[in-house]
């Protein structure tokens, strides 16, 4: 595991960096970005020791990439044409479906694990990147009957060190359940926080009013664009699912509200208290 070449230095594979030099400090960490502003500082915050390009993507060992979702299908197939037969290629993309299947017949389908850790923050870029973040979170892996023995092994030596928990899912059911779990938590913090915005215009009066409630409910409205427009689109169907299902529960509690049905009101937050205990046995 000496030569590790990033492809994408942000939140996700700048953080992979700081952990894999310390559970591994013989690596050599190199990056490649589409910016020479995001290579210098990721150099400049020590996340990689060299800059690189991808056409040295042969000397590597592993590749980890953690770019938008719509990058990675783009590029990926270009990136297996350049890696030497023993290298281990990783993506961290939060959709699975379309990434596995642009490779399925790919010559070197077999030096490719679909990944999808399940870890993060609202915050994004080098400076992003913090350590640990993977200590004790889930890393969901996608068809791994296809990716050669020997190059499991090597991923799963990686993240066992870094204190990750292993899933095995297929794609489709991974886009599924990810659209419940995650794509549909952003969708409706980012329609929260422009709820609120349009009615409450003066940020002073957000600031000085709003609580802690608000706070966390929101924060994932301070999400990138970039990195979440090309998940829905990649994950459309399932999301516009998720959406009916939501706005539908919305419907239903304006309607209650209107009817005055305090008691089904109550009833229905005392239901999703549940969510406590499924939540306490995650942590
Ligand atoms: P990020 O902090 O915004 O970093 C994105 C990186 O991708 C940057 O290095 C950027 O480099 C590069 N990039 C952006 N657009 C690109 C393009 N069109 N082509 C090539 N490179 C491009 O994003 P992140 O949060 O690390 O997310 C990276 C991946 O991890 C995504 O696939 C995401 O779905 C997945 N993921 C994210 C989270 C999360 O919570 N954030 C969790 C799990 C998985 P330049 O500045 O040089 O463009």
């Amino acid at each position: 595991m000496k030569n590790i070449y990033l492809i994408g230095i942000g939140l996700i594979g700048g953080s992979f960096a700081i952990d894999i030099k310390k559970h591994f400090p013989e690596s050599i960490i190199h990056g490649i970005s589409r910016k020479e502003a995001t290579l210098e500082e990721a150099l400049s915050l020590n996340l990689i020791d060299k800059k690189a390009t991808l056409d040295d993507l042969e000397n590597a060992d592993v590749v980890i990439i953690s770019i938008p979702v719509d990058a990675t299908v783009k590029m990926l197939p270009t990136i297996l044409d350049k890696i030497s037969d023993s290298s281990l290629v990783i993506d961290a993309g939060s959709t699975k479906e379309a990434i596995c299947k642009v490779i399925e017949n790919h010559p070197k389908r077999r030096n490719f694990l679909a990944c999808h850790p399940i870890a993060g923050t609202e915050n994004s870029g080098p400076s992003a990147a913090i350590p640990d973040l993977y200590v004790g979170k889930t890393n969901i892996i996608c068809e791994v009957e296809k990716t050669t023995f020997k190059l499991q092994e090597k991923a799963l030596q990686l993240f066992t060190a870094i204190g990750m928990r292993i899933r095995y899912m297929d794609p489709v059911a991974h886009d599924k359940h990810i659209a419940y779990v995650s794509h549909l938590s952003h969708i409706s913090s980012f329609m929260l926080g422009k709820t609120v915005l349009e009615k409450e215009r003066n940020e002073r009066d957000i600031f000085d009013m709003a609580g802690s409630g608000f706070a966390s409910t929101v924060r994932l409205a301070k999400s990138s664009p970039a990195m979440w427009t090309p998940i829905f689109e990649q994950n459309k169907d399932n999301i516009i699912e998720t959406l009916e299902k939501y706005i539908n529960n919305l419907q239903h509690f304006k309607e209650l509200m209107e009817e005055k049905k305090f008691d089904e009101i109550y009833n229905e937050m005392e239901n999703t208290n549940y969510i406590k205990q499924i939540l306490n046995g995650i942590k």
